[in-house]
């Protein structure tokens, strides 16, 4: 916290998927899983990628039909994943396969690290709205994961997903915005002659929301730092870090039509309503684990 607020005005490096892979390693696996792979994330030597996702599992992600099947050592995994962010430069994915068809969808999932490199890993690109290719098509064909990769136990998966996505939801709202914060739009404001009176009382609400959500946020990481499941907490941040920055991008390219770094933003941000768990899926969550509202039906 002490070496985060120090470097809060330095450009520091991004670990990507990291962000929230990192934390569950650190909750959830090995030693030997830590020591090898922990070093060379945290200085930028590994890139990772979320292989969860598939075509017809999003949403209701343990709907997720990739089968991992026990072989000599380990375990050959096979099946489609998709939506899989930085997949064509990652050098390992964490990823979901199900080991037990038989069981209950949430109780026969596996948490697997895989080598992007091996054999039958296939990456094929796919093109976003703003023209860029983040996230790729990923077929797993026969793939082989040894034992010692495998994170948490075997067909307990499930609860080690669920903590990686909160700790996605966590960092996404605090860094999806890359470039769309309440401070990137002061750095666009001190640029510009001075606003309009209705101007400056938007800049000055988006300001103080970003404020609150900063707030918010550290307010999540303090309660993750004393144990506590980050939960629907998450899910607040990630909608408002997501409204808010859709909003930052709006209001600054309506302050200069012809800037093409905050039109491009505009498109960029759209992904953040779906992206880290839908807008309606954080609204159920909060509906239901938080207000404690009935069960959406
Ligand atoms: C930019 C970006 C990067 C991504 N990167 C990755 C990645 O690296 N790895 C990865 O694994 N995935 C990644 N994803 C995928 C993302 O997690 C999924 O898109 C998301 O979980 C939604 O799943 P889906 O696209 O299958 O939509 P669906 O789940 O099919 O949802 C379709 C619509 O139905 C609604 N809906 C679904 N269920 C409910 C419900 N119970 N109640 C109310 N409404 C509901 C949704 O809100 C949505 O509007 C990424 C997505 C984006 C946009």
């Amino acid at each position: 916290m002490i070496i985060h607020q120090e470097f809060r005005d330095l450009g520091r490096p991004n670990l990507g998927i990291a962000a929230w892979a990192v934390p569950s390693l650190v909750r959830y696996g090995t030693r030997e899983q830590q020591e090898r792979f922990l070093p060379g994330t945290f200085a930028g030597e590994i890139v990772w990628c979320q292989l969860f996702s598939e075509p017809g599992a999003g949403s209701d992600l343990a709907g997720l039909t990739t089968r991992a099947v026990r072989v000599e050592g380990g375990w050959s995994l096979t099946g489609q994943k998709i939506w899989t962010s930085l997949a064509q430069y990652a050098h390992w994915g964490i990823c979901l396969a199900r080991t037990s068809p038989d069981r209950p969808k949430h109780d026969g999932i596996t948490y697997f690290l895989v080598d992007m490199a091996s054999p039958g890993v296939t990456v094929r690109p796919l093109k976003d709205i703003n023209g860029d290719e983040l996230f790729n098509e990923v077929f797993l064909d026969d793939v082989f994961v040894p034992d010692d990769l495998v994170v948490g136990a075997v067909d307990e998966g499930w609860r080690v997903a669920r903590d990686t996505l909160s700790h996605e939801r966590v960092a996404l709202g605090d860094s999806w915005g890359p470039g769309a914060r309440h401070t990137d739009m002061a750095r666009h404001l001190a640029r510009l002659p001075s606003l309009r009176e209705a101007q400056r009382e938007r800049a000055g609400r988006l300001w103080a929301e970003g404020q609150a959500i900063s707030a918010l946020g550290l307010r999540v990481t303090l309660s993750q730092l004393a144990g506590a499941d980050p939960g629907p907490a998450s899910s607040v941040r990630k909608l408002l870090g997501m409204w808010h920055a859709q909003e930052i991008a709006e209001f600054c390219w309506s302050l200069d039509p012809s800037d093409r770094y905050w039109s491009r933003m505009i498109l960029t941000t759209r992904a953040f309503t779906i992206g880290g768990g839908t807008t309606e899926v954080q609204l159920n969550i909060i509906a239901e684990r938080a207000l404690h509202l009935p069960r959406d039906p």
